[in-house]
C-alpha cells in the first residue's frame, strides 16, 4: 500500500507538518463483512470480551507459549477471527491448541480482555467444527507405553521405537537410528522380537484392574 504525505498543518498556529505526518490512505472495504464467525465465537464460554480487543499486541508481548511455539500469537488469533477468516485459524489450530492457560495475558491486557478465556473459547470452536490438537510426541510415547504394559505388562524397545518413529512420521529417523538398535540386540540389551508377557501374567493383569478401578476405569 502505498504511503501518502500530508499536506501542510498548522494546529493553533503551530506547524505540524514533517515527515512523522506521513499516513496511510483509509481502507475502505468493499466485500460485505462476514462477522459470523465472531459473534459464533463470543457466543462460546470464555469468548465474551473478544469484541473489546484493540490489538495493542500486549498479550502476544508477554505470552508464556510465544517463545517456544512458532507463530503462537494470541492477538493475531483474536484478529484472524474478527477478519472471520476461518481457513487461517484452521491452518493454525496447532499452535492455538498449545495455549498453557496460564493467564498472563488476561493480567495485562489494558483492555480487560479475557485473552486466556478468549483463546480457551477459539479451541472450543475448532472442537465445535471438528478440528482436533495433533497428539505431542510425549502424548505418542505415553500412548504406546501404556499399550505395551497394560498388553504385555513390560516394555518392547525394539517395538517401541518403530511405533513412536512411525506414529510420528519421521520413519527417516528410524531408518537413522537402526544401526544402533542392531548393535543393541547384539549385545543382548534389546530383543528385535518381543511379544512375551510377564512371567506373572496373572498377578500383573489383577494388580492393573485394580488401578483401573481405582482411577475410575481409566487406564
Ligand atoms: S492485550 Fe488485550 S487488547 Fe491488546 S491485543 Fe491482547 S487481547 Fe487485544
Ligand atoms: S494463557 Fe495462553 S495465550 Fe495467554 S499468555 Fe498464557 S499461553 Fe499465552
Amino acid at each position: 500500500m502505498a504511503v501518502a504525505q500530508s499536506p501542510t498543518v498548522v494546529v493553533d498556529g503551530v506547524e505540524l507538518t514533517g515527515e512523522w505526518m506521513n499516513f496511510l490512505p483509509f481502507r475502505v472495504e468493499t466485500d460485505p463483512f462476514d462477522d459470523a464467525l465472531l459473534k459464533e465465537t463470543m457466543t462460546l464460554p470464555g469468548g465474551e470480551s473478544l469484541a473489546k480487543c484493540w490489538q495493542c499486541g500486549t498479550c502476544s508481548a508477554g505470552c508464556t507459549m510465544n517463545p517456544y511455539v512458532d507463530g503462537f500469537n494470541p492477538r493475531q488469533f483474536i484478529d484472524l477471527v474478527r477478519l472471520g477468516d476461518w481457513e487461517e485459524i484452521r491452518a493454525k489450530s496447532d499452535q492455538i491448541w498449545r495455549c498453557a492457560s496460564c493467564q498472563k495475558c488476561t493480567h495485562r491486557c489494558p483492555k480487560e480482555v479475557n485473552t486466556a478465556d478468549v483463546v480457551g473459547a477459539i479451541t472450543a470452536l475448532l472442537e465445535r467444527r471438528g478440528v482436533y490438537a495433533k497428539p505431542t510426541n510425549a502424548e505418542v510415547f505415553a500412548e504406546i507405553f501404556m499399550d505395551q504394559v497394560t498388553n504385555h505388562g513390560r516394555i518392547e524397545e525394539a517395538k517401541m521405537g518403530q511405533e513412536f518413529y512411525l506414529k510420528t512420521g519421521r520413519a527417516g529417523e528410524l531408518a537413522k537410528r537402526a544401526g544402533m538398535g542392531m548393535q543393541m540386540m547384539l549385545k543382548g540389551q534389546m530383543k528385535l522380537f518381543g511379544g512375551a508377557k510377564v512371567k506373572h501374567w496373572k498377578g500383573m493383569q489383577e494388580v492393573l484392574k485394580r488401578r483401573r478401578a481405582a482411577a475410575g476405569g481409566a487406564h
